[in-house]
């Protein structure tokens, strides 16, 4: 078997062993997830690791998350064909690559403008033409694409920011990890409700970088 072919075979069985047996149901998640090349989203050293079932080291010293908690966030997100999107967070842009195969548009930010760069570069090698990477404090959102059918947040901050929920539109969902800069964190879902209410879901306990920024973290010497 050539390298691509070993590659792929290891990218169906990531989604048959840790998506799929774990109950994601979504059938077009399940499809964009056999599809989307994990590996061109890591370093050349780290490619054979790419299907692994944990979330690895990228540049910046940021992590690209768990194949799972990946599928885990965007089936609650509940992305649909005409959706817009936006990821807080977009790291190497592997999460932004998927929802993109779900959604009509993707925003995503990046605080790291060489992780900003990266993503840019393989999105459009790789043909993801639906997704625009941002510079950028991305803890108040991006209000010139606002308002969205889906945000989802790929860091942990204290709280759901004011910014994002004001930008989610109604009948919108939010997916974030709230709680502490280094330890638990819940993982939540907010819907707004068509009367401007927001209705709150637990998802389970995560852990995720933090959200560092205006309405996330401040910048310290740990997570720059
Ligand atoms: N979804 C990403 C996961 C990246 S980890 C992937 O698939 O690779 C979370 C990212 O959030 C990190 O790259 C970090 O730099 C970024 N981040 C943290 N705080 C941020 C903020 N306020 N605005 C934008 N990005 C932020």
């Amino acid at each position: 078997m050539d390298e691509d072919d070993e590659l792929a075979a290891r990218r169906r069985a990531m989604v048959d062993l840790q998506i799929d047996a774990r109950g994601i149901r979504d059938p077009a998640l399940l499809a964009a997830m056999r599809e989307v090349p994990r590996h061109e989203f890591v370093a050349a050293s780290l490619r054979r690791e790419a299907y692994d079932d944990t979330p690895l080291p990228i540049e910046e010293r940021q992590t690209i998350s768990q194949p799972y908690i990946v599928a885990l966030m965007l089936e609650a997100a509940r992305i649909g064909p005409r959706d817009r999107v936006l990821e807080v967070g977009a790291g190497s842009g592997y999460a932004s690559a998927v929802a993109s195969r779900l959604a009509a548009h993707v925003d995503a930010i990046e605080r790291h403008p060489r992780l900003v760069e990266l993503a840019r570069e393989r999105l459009a090698r790789l043909g993801f033409a639906n997704v625009d990477v941002h510079g950028g404090d991305g803890s108040t959102g991006w209000a010139a694409g606002a308002p969205y059918d889906a945000i989802v947040v790929a860091a942990a901050g204290p709280r759901v920011p004011d910014a994002l929920r004001e930008q989610l539109a109604p009948g919108g969902r939010l997916v974030m990890p709230v709680g502490g800069e280094h330890g638990a964190q819940r993982l939540v879902r907010l819907v707004r409700e068509s009367d401007g209410r927001f209705r709150e879901t637990d998802l389970g306990g995560v852990m995720f970088v933090p959200l560092v920024g205006a309405q996330g973290w401040s910048a310290g010497s740990n997570d720059t």
